[in-house]
């Protein structure tokens, strides 16, 4: 996951940044707190926000002068090898400039940020503008094995040497370079393992698919020792691996993406189709890549089958332990995403109780990567406009494990699934539904899923720090719903909330139809606590509308609250502070 940051400072700049997100989907806008709204990440401090993103080598784009972005990064330039992509855009979009990282595709990046702004992009990279290719960062799909010879390699070309290319890649015949047979300097795009030198240039091109079965219970580290050492015996390239592949019914095995992890590949699958060997095909595999043939040969026909037509295998070997490892060389770059299927995955996101600034930029980065968002219609407004493609599966807000069954099945076929749920999955939300529903229901289909939990702000830290710090000591969380457990069980908590002198969260005080809870809760309470105990009534806290007041125990009514309040009841310690424009409440750390 690769996520870009667009930089601004004024909210003048801020269409013109959301006009280059059209174009770069991953990016993320960070605006200057004092003078933007509207923007993804607000900073207060420029230059340390630059030098932390610029260091962690993140791709940025500044809407603002060249001069503030190079004097700001100024102190933590070091290795031009390691620099991200940096750029600066003219606040009224009239120029695009490459500025650093021209080993990372920052002028790629130019002319893409340039084509949507319809200007030109400002390369001053002498061999990227003749020879319309940058050598230093080639394409995706293509690794330079030399990188410390390119510069003095690029300067001799530009003196006037002669190159010929041994291998094929249409990024360089297409390019103004012009070869000869007998060129002095080589360029040369192979999946084998070569000598380089500085007149030599060396490419390794993603041609190699490596297909695994027998993996039932496999070491990983084993099997991952065992295929470099069959990479090596057969002098191939580490850097061509293009893909892991596997048969379908192995996407469970843990040592499949150990394996693609080791090699920084993707995993793909394939399924049974039941096919005997000599029945195997691998031109019908390229077009409808999911007939594979039988035992023993599995391993070498899903190398096949994701080579394609034309495709060779180069090493089938064993491995005591069982693995069988199939390597095969595609006449062409391996487009795994072409290819059988992904394993499938699942996100469990919370987006934070309000707009897009309380939501954890990894939220922000799996909802702009996934292929299906499902939730409660009211969630996934909040997460924002889809990207072209993303399909959008809507929910009313009670049919939870209906959703999770979705998200589950459409993972299962594939599909990068990010289940929405607002503040913190995990808290009364989407998280627990989904585990239940595996539980209570396992299918062997989900087993290869993928599933993380991506977490957010909860409510009650919302509500929290908008007053102060309620929660500042030991606290709870009840729930007054009782449409999901039964009202004594409610009720026994409360009490024994209010005994333990815990401050107590309150999440769906209530709803149209349930009305009485809230009442019978205080009532319940105001046998232990003081009737002048501070209440928080927090209501859409970070949303329009939003409402944060104080009010006594025993004053606390039906009228105070709806379904998007949280309340946060104080414990017998926690103190109101008046102060000239209102209160703060807070629970003291120290008891005295
Ligand atoms: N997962 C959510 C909670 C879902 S339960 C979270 O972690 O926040 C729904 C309840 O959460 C609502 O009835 C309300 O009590 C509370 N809630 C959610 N968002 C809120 C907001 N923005 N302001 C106040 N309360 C909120």
């Amino acid at each position: 996951m690769n996520t870009l940051a667009i930089i601004v400072l004024g909210q003048n700049s801020v269409p013109l940044a959301r006009r280059i997100m059209t174009a770069l989907p991953n990016a993320i806008l960070y605006g200057l707190a004092e003078r933007t709204c509207d923007v993804d990440i607000s900073f207060t401090n420029f230059g340390s926000t630059l030098r932390e993103l610029f260091t962690s080598g993140t791709p940025i784009i500044g809407i603002c002068a060249a001069g503030i972005l190079i004097r700001t990064l100024a102190p933590v330039l070091s290795d031009k090898r390691l620099e991200p992509p940096l750029l600066a855009v003219a606040e009224d979009g009239s120029a695009v400039v490459p500025l650093l990282g021209g080993l990372q595709g920052v002028n790629d990046l130019a002319r893409q940020i340039a084509a949507v702004l319809e200007v030109q992009a400002a390369v001053t990279t002498t061999g990227d503008l003749r020879f319309q290719t940058a050598l230093l960062s080639p394409p995706s799909g293509y690794h330079l094995a030399n990188p410390e010879d390119a510069k003095g390699f690029i300067s001799e070309l530009l003196a006037g040497a002669t190159v010929k290319m041994l291998g094929n890649a249409s990024w360089l015949s297409q390019s103004k370079l012009s070869f000869e047979p007998d060129g002095e300097l080589t360029i040369r795009i192979t999946e084998e393992q070569v000598q380089v030198s500085p007149d030599c240039l060396v490419y390794h091109p993603k041609t190699l698919a490596i297909g695994v079965s027998n993996v039932a219970g496999v070491n990983s580290d084993e099997a991952i020792a065992f295929i470099h050492r069959l990479l090596s015996h057969a002098e191939l390239s580490v850097a061509s691996v293009a893909g892991v592949f596997a048969l379908e019914k192995d996407a469970v095995e843990p040592v499949v993406d150990a394996i693609a992890n080791a090699f920084n590949v993707r995993s793909r699958f394939f399924s049974f189709g039941g096919v005997g060997r000599g029945g195997f095909n691998t031109d019908n595999m390229w077009v409808e890549p999911n007939m594979i043939s039988n035992p023993p040969s599995q391993c070498e026909d899903v190398a096949l089958a994701a080579t394609g037509a034309g495709g060779r295998l180069l090493v089938q070997e064993r491995l005591e332990s069982g693995i069988a490892v199939a390597i095969a060389v595609a006449p062409d770059l391996i487009d795994t995403s072409a290819i059988g299927r992904a394993r499938g995955r699942l996100f469990i996101v919370g987006t934070g109780p309000g707009g897009a600034h309380w939501m954890s930029p990894e939220v922000k980065q799996i909802i702009s990567e996934a292929t299906d968002l499902i939730g409660y219609s009211f969630y996934l407004d909040l997460a924002g406009p889809l990207r072209p493609g993303q399909q959008r599966h809507e929910f009313d807000n009670r049919e939870e494990a209906a959703r999770a069954k979705m998200a589950l099945d459409l993972a299962a076929v594939g599909r990068t699934v990010a289940v929405v749920s607002s503040g913190d999955p995990g808290i009364y939300a989407m998280a627990a539904a989904v585990f239940e529903v595996i539980d209570r229901n396992p299918q062997p289909g989900w087993y290869s899923i993928d599933i993380q939990v991506a977490p957010g702000i909860s409510a009650l830290q919302a509500a929290s720090a908008r007053i102060g710090a309620p929660i500042g000591h030991d606290f709870c969380t009840i729930s007054l719903s009782d449409i999901l457990k039964p009202w004594s069980i409610i009720e026994q908590r409360i009490i024994a909330a209010a005994q333990a002198d815990l401050v107590i969260a309150f999440y769906n005080p209530a709803s149209k139809q349930r009305t009485w809870q809230l009442t019978a809760a205080r009532d319940l309470i105001l046998k232990y606590r003081s009737p002048h105990t501070p209440v928080v009534v927090a209501r859409n806290v970070g949303r329009p509308g939003e409402s944060v007041i104080v009010r006594s125990l025993s004053e606390l009514s039906i009228e105070d609250v709806d379904m998007r309040t949280i309340l946060l009841v104080g414990s017998t310690k926690t103190r109101i502070v008046k102060h000239p424009r209102g209160v703060w409440v807070y629970t003291p750390r120290q008891y005295r």
